[in-house]
This record gives structure tokens, C-alpha cells and sequence, in this order.
């Protein structure tokens, strides 16, 4: 007999296994496969660095931000399973008036949200990192209670936990194409055969614009290739100290076990490339010994990745339904999804298991604002600055 599945999530990184842990969680286990064409976690989520932060531009991200920070905070308590959290938190550095402007307007309604965060002056930057090259810097934007933790830990512990709940998770399965005869998902086709079911979530990640055709459904989403420079063990700057995201030029540096993290090298162009191009770091140490000078000694030359950014036309997630009845997405969160996964993960079970959502109102999201026009800015999001190549 073919077999059959309530919701069928496609992919397993941690938006698709956070969909899956908060529909156990609600008691909806049971019905609900993930396919994920590989390993759990192995998709960009294990190239992400893991920053979470209340400082965004809009007031959907910072409504996801909110959430998922109480999430995260609680999240070892919840799963019992490790995360590594912590908020050594995000300084961001303005290089024009422009900027400075938008981080004034951020800070402003960051504030009437209940973000913590404020504009400090070069020195107290200065006390925060050491070193710092302020000089040609118009705007700090601080909050102490941004931070970080472990994407891949955070997937796997949902994974486990939605597995506890019912969750049918298989891994080395890959969503080769959907049967929506008369505008509507019937089933999933696999390599093993089908499975009949109603509702797919694509949760595809930067791959969601393929699995969208799939479906006939065009999913604005495109990968961005961003390197990753780990250093050997650094003592030259403090154990804790808040990761500095120079927003001008779209480079990141902080604190990452013994060592130093600063990212590389951004496409410019959309492909599937994860190589991991050495000549990069040259490039990249002109703009990190400017603005960190110490960073001049530190070895760079030996750890290094690259991942793929999963970046939507407004730098916005795009979730809920399409026109394909039963066919959802849940993506294109452009540099985001690690830390907004909580927020998704339980507005669409809601979306899913009642209809609607309560207290964050996801339909400035729909895929249908890239048809009427009703686009969103987040000028901070990973994906801005001049550094690419
Ligand atoms: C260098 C870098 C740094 C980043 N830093 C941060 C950060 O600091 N904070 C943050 O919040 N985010 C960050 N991100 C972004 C973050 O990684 C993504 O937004 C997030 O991981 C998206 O999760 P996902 O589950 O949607 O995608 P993925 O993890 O890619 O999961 C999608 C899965 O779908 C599977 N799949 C694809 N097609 C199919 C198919 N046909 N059938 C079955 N399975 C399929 C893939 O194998 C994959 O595992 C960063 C990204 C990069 C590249």
C-alpha cells in the first residue's frame, strides 16, 4: 500500500526540523514525514556562524528576533540537549550618514519593541573591543543582549525531539517531484515511490527555488556563496566581546572558542559553489586589519569554510500558503533562519494545524508580495555591504 503522511516537510535543516519538533509538540507527530535529500543539519545550516540578534529594521523581524530570543534562552531547559548559547552581544558600525540615519530610525523603534539596544560613542566602543579603529566610524549600534549559539546543535536536538513526538524524519530522501493534479498537492514522489498526502512544506533553504518548480510554484529564492575564516587560538583580544558587524562594508569579526571568526568573501552572483577559495583571505585581511589592527597576528591560514546564503528579492523570509492548495513555504530568510527557526517553526504549526497565527501576523510574508508589489527593506541583513567578489 503507497503510504501516506499528513504533512510531508521537505528538508531538514533547522527551519524544517523546527516546523517538525512544534508540530509534535502540539501533539501532530505522528503525521508528519521530513524528507531531507541528505543528513539532517548538513544543508547551509551547518555553514552558518549562529548570530541571533534583536537589531533588525523591521518590525516582522524584530517580532521573530523577540520570540525566538526567549526561545533560545530556555531552549536547553525545553529539549534537554545543549545549544551553547550566550550574549557577549552585536555592535554594528555605521560608515556614512545614510547608515547612521537608518541605525538612529533602528534604535528608535528596536526600543518601543523592548529591544535593549542604543547608540554608544567611540570610546565605549573602544572599551567593548579593544583596538577598534573608530576614526572613519559616524554611528555604534549596540545591544548587550544579542549573541549566539550552535545551529547544528539546535537541529539535531530538534530532530531528536521531533523523532520523540512521532516525526517520521528520513534522511538520503529526496523530494523528486509533486503530483498537484487539479491545483492541489495529492503526493510526494521519492526514489522509494510516493506518499500521498495534502500539505508539503517546502523547506528547502537555498534549494527552495528548485523544489518550488517542482511544484510549478515560482520560489523567488537564490543561493549566495560567504566564506568563513576561522583563526588559530588568538589571546590578543578579550575571551568575551560583542561580534562587530561593519555594516558598510558587510564584514563580521568575533570571538569564536580560542580562536578569531571573520567572514570572507560574498558572491555577487547566485550558484551552488561552496568551494572554499583561499586567495579570499587576502582580500579580506585589507578590510579586517583596517578596522581591527590586531588582527595582523593573528593566523587565519588554516580553518575555513564556505556556505550558501538563502537570499529572498526583499531579504525577508517568505512564508505561508501558495497557489498550489496544500503546497506551504517556509524560506529565503536571507542570512536569518538559524536565529528566527523557533518563531517558524511554531507559527507554521499554527498555520498548518489551525489556520492562522496568533501573535505574530505572518502575511507580510506571503509569496504573494512579490506579485503586488508590497516588497520589505531590512538594510541589515548579512547580505549587505560592498565586500564581494
Ligand atoms: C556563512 C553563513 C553564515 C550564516 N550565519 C547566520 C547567522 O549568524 N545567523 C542566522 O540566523 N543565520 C545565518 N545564516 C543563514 C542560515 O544558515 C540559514 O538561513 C538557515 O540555515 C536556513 O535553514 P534551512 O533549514 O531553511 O536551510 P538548510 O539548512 O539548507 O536546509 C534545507 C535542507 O533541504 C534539503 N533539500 C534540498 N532539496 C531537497 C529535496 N528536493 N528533497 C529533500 N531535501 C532537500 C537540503 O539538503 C538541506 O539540508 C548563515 C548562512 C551562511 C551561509
Amino acid at each position: 500500500m503507497a503510504e501516506t503522511a499528513d504533512i510531508v516537510i521537505v528538508g531538514g535543516g533547522v527551519v524544517g526540523t523546527s516546523i517538525a519538533y512544534h508540530l509534535a509538540r502540539r501533539g501532530a507527530g505522528r503525521g508528519v514525514v521530513v524528507l531531507e535529500k541528505d543528513r539532517v543539519g548538513s544543508g547551509t545550516t551547518s555553514r552558518a556562524v549562529g548570530g541571533i540578534r534583536s537589531q533588525f529594521s523591521t518590525e516582522i523581524n524584530i517580532q521573530f528576533s523577540l520570540e525566538s530570543v526567549r526561545f533560545w534562552r530556555r531552549f536547553e531547559q525545553e529539549t534537554g540537549l545543549p545549544l551553547d548559547y550566550r550574549e557577549d552581544g552585536y555592535l554594528f558600525l555605521a560608515q556614512t550618514d545614510g547608515e547612521r540615519d537608518t541605525f538612529e530610525n533602528n534604535v528608535a523603534l528596536q526600543n518601543r519593541m523592548g529591544v535593549p539596544s542604543r547608540l554608544i560613542d567611540a570610546a565605549e566602543a573602544r572599551g567593548l573591543v579593544p583596538g577598534l579603529h573608530t576614526d572613519d566610524i559616524t554611528a555604534f549600534a549596540y545591544s548587550a543582549e544579542d549573541g549566539r549559539a550552535g545551529p547544528y546543535e539546535a537541529t539535531v536536538a530538534f530532530a531528536k525531539r521531533a523523532r520523540d513526538g512521532g516525526v517520521t524524519i528520513k534522511e538520503g530522501a529526496e523530494a523528486t517531484g509533486f503530483d498537484t493534479a487539479g491545483g492541489r498537492i495529492r503526493a510526494v514522489e521519492t526514489a522509494d515511490g510516493p506518499i500521498a498526502t495534502s500539505v508539503v512544506i517546502n523547506a528547502a533553504g537555498p534549494w527552495s527555488g528548485l523544489v518550488g518548480r517542482l511544484a510549478g510554484v515560482d520560489v523567488p529564492v537564490k543561493p549566495y556563496r560567504r566564506e568563513i575564516f576561522i583563526s588559530e587560538p588568538f589571546s590578543e583580544l578579550p575571551a568575551h566581546f560583542p561580534n562587530v558587524i561593519d555594516l558598510h562594508v558587510g564584514w563580521y569579526v568575533w570571538r569564536e572558542g580560542a580562536g578569531i571568526l571573520m567572514s570572507g568573501r560574498k558572491d555577487s552572483h547566485s550558484s551552488f559553489d561552496t568551494h572554499i577559495d583561499w586567495d579570499g583571505l587576502a582580500f579580506v585581511g585589507e578590510f579586517a586589519t583596517h578596522r581591527l589592527p590586531v588582527l595582523e597576528r593573528a593566523n587565519f591560514g588554516k580553518r575555513a569554510w564556505a556556505g550558501l546564503y538563502d537570499v529572498s528579492p526583499d531579504d525577508h523570509a517568505i512564508m505561508g500558503r501558495t497557489d498550489v492548495e496544500g503546497f506551504y513555504v517556509a524560506t529565503g530568510f536571507s542570512g536569518h533562519g538559524f536565529q528566527h527557526s523557533p518563531a517558524t517553526g511554531r507559527l507554521m504549526a499554527e498555520l498548518l494545524l489551525d489556520g492562522r497565527t496568533t501573535g505574530i501576523d505572518i502575511r507580510t510574508l506571503g509569496i504573494d508580495r512579490f506579485r503586488t508589489g508590497a516588497l520589505l527593506r531590512e538594510p541589515l541583513t548579512a547580505h549587505a555591504g560592498t565586500m564581494s567578489g
